[in-house]
């Protein structure tokens, strides 16, 4: 092993690519569709992998989430009432959430923060990018992007972030945050037009409004590798256009997958390994500290999900090591 080289985008120093997860970053939210023992099983996964650490992160503060989220969400997820908004990600609450969702968005923070010094680094946790300011939907309490985005923001180590969002669901969390910020440029390539909390939605459905900073490219159903790997082409090209961030926050979903129960696509884990690589290759070349987090992945076999997060580390090795 090679263990004395530390990956970058820039290509230099040693190493080993930090990724932070926490036990506790699954809820206790019993049988339900989202595989919260996936976080588990990806880190089990990495054991012994010579290139990557695994390490836990700190929780964020509620002075974190309130700089994105109402103080009306903030404490219905903290104690649960009203019930209604405080289930509106569509979890059944628990005391448990309150401690397991501060741990997740820490892990999106510890990354993100890692990046900025080794040019890549990992959170085993989601992105949440379905979480509005005011309400979570689709399985996402906190947006995690946002929030580590803010965090950085207010400590002045960064000012300005791109999220690359290649989950196959549109992120309607993010491009709604972006409104208010516009040193927040959102991109979200998708096959599946989430929307108010429906799970599917075709994306020749519906056609959701772009702004200035938040984009998106859609993927017709059956979409395969060449339409995936052009999508991606024009998805950071359009990143760049916008200007070059400090920070890219790199959603990398396992449910564009074809076998996933969501996705319409025609996508294997050849095709998303290949993706991860184009994305890894582009924050190289152009130097931007990139951090990604396990975004979604809801096929009923979960070791086929954990496989194409295992996968997006080979693909990192690959570009980086
Ligand atoms: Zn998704």
């Amino acid at each position: 092993m090679d263990g004395s080289r530390r990956v970058l985008p820039s290509g230099t120093t040693d190493g080993v690519i930090t990724a932070y997860h926490h036990p506790d970053f699954a809820a206790p939210i019993g049988q339900h569709v989202m595989p919260m023992r996936k976080f588990q099983m990806v880190a089990d996964g990495l054991a012994g992998n010579p290139f990557v650490e695994v390490a836990a992160p700190v929780a964020v503060s509620e002075a974190d989430l309130l700089r994105v989220h109402t103080v009306d969400y903030v404490n219905a997820i903290r104690t649960g009432e009203p019930r209604a908004l405080a289930e509106s990600q569509k979890f059944p609450w628990s005391p448990a959430l309150w401690p397991s969702v501060l741990l997740t968005n820490g892990g999106v923070l510890a990354a993100a923060r890692r990046a900025r010094r080794d040019g890549l680094s990992a959170a085993l946790a989601s992105g949440f990018h379905h979480a509005h300011a005011d309400h979570g939907e689709g399985f996402c309490t906190f947006n995690g992007l946002v929030v580590a985005a803010e965090a950085l923001r207010a400590a002045n180590e960064i000012r300005t972030v791109a999220v690359l969002d290649l989950d196959l669901h549109y992120g309607n969390g993010t491009a709604s945050l972006c409104g208010d910020r516009p040193w927040l440029f959102n991109c979200s390539i998708y096959g599946n037009e989430y929307h108010a909390n429906t799970a599917y939605r075709d994306v020749a459905i519906r056609r959701h409004e772009d702004g200035p900073n938040h984009v998106s490219i859609a993927l017709p159903n059956g979409s395969g590798r060449a339409f995936l790997m052009d999508a991606v082409a024009r998805g950071t090209a359009a990143i760049l256009a916008w200007g070059r961030p400090d920070l890219v926050l790199y959603q990398a979903g396992a449910d564009p997958y074809r076998e996933d129960p969501y996705s319409p696509l025609d996508l294997d884990d050849d095709d998303l390994r290949e993706r991860d690589r184009a994305v890894f290759a582009w924050a190289r070349r152009e130097g931007l500290p990139l951090a990604w987090v396990l975004a979604g992945g809801y096929t009923p076999d979960v070791s086929r999900v954990v496989a194409v997060h295992l996968g997006t580390f080979e693909a990192a090795r690959g570009v980086c090591g």
